[in-house]
Order: C-alpha cells, then structure tokens, then sequence
C-alpha cells in the first residue's frame, strides 16, 4: 500500500555516466529512495551504474529502448521496444516517454504493466523556467501522495544538482517523507 504522508521522486532516462552517481549520493545522504525510469540503451551502454541503482535499493521501471514518443512510431514498434527493454530492465512499473501514450494503447500495455506518470513536473529540464520559481511552486504546490518527476539527463544536470537538494528539504519541512513507486 501506499504511505498516506508520501511523496514519490521519480528520476527519467538515465542511467548517465555524469549525473547517475551524484543522484544516487544525494538521496544515500537522507537515505531516500527513489524509482529509476530507464532507458534501456542507457542500461546497455552503463550496466554498471543501472546496478548500482538497484545495489542501493533504489526501484527501477521501463521507459522504452530508445525514448520514443509513443505518436511517432507505430503501435508494434512500441511494444517491442518497451519488451526488449523489460529484458533488460526486470519492472512491470512503465512511463511512457514525454508522458505521450495514444490512448488505445493503454489497455494492452496495462495488462501487462503498471502506467505511471507524474504529478508534479519540475521542469528541471526547462531551461527557460527559473530555478527560484521552482521552489516557489514546489512550496506551495508538493502534497502528500504526489508523483515528482526530474531528469537523470547530462544536459541538465547543473540544474539538478541545483534543485534536488533544495527540494528535499522543502519536501521535509512539509513533514512529508519519501517513498519508492511498486
Ligand atoms: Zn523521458
């Protein structure tokens, strides 16, 4: 069951070389865990840090092979790539990329596996969205049982590393811990 007084950090596309390890120390400092949606070409090319998520206790889920937006490619395409990747990601847990799923898709990927999208967007990746606004609105937006989404992604990992810990602590000051997705 869910924790009632929760909230949820999700962490997309990873595992990176650079900002991998430096999320996974933040959280190992609060000791908070997280749930890791990987891209299965990232698992390929970084076995190494993909374990080291799940070493830590982290859960990790299915975010496609390539990252493809589920719009783009036809429906085979994208089954195939969310069951190549399952091989090597073990989670029924699934986020579609871009958070773009059709529709009619979503009965046949759910009876296979749990859709999880998010309730919070940090915009972290947003280089357009001021970092102090983030705040703001995490301050007065984050509440129990919500569904955070940042980004393991090196484009933006000086905004990252600028907010999660930030974040953290805005979430602790609420009286909210953290819990991993199942
Ligand atoms: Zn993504």
């Amino acid at each position: 069951m869910e924790s009632r007084d929760s909230v949820y950090l999700t962490f997309d596309d990873g595992p990176t070389e650079e900002l991998t390890h430096w999320v996974l120390d933040e959280l190992d400092k609060q000791n908070i865990k997280g749930t890791f949606f990987c891209v299965g070409e990232n698992v390929k090319k970084y076995p190494e840090i993909f374990n080291e998520i799940i070493k830590r206790g982290h859960t990790v889920g299915n975010h496609t092979m390539n990252h493809e937006k589920g719009s783009d490619v036809l429906k085979t395409a994208y089954l195939e790539s969310i069951e190549e990747c399952v091989g090597l990601i073990s989670s029924r847990l699934f986020r579609p990329p871009y958070g773009r799923l059709p529709r009619k898709w979503d009965k046949i990927i759910s009876e296979s596996y749990k859709i999880i999208m998010w309730s919070w967007l940090s915009h972290d990746f947003d280089e357009s969205v001021d970092i102090s606004r983030i705040f703001k609105k995490a301050e007065s937006q984050i509440k129990a049982g919500d569904i955070i989404v940042l980004h393991d992604n090196n484009k933006t990992s000086h905004r990252l590393k600028e907010i999660l810990p930030r974040l953290i602590e805005i979430i602790q000051k609420k009286g909210l811990k953290f819990d991993v997705l199942r």
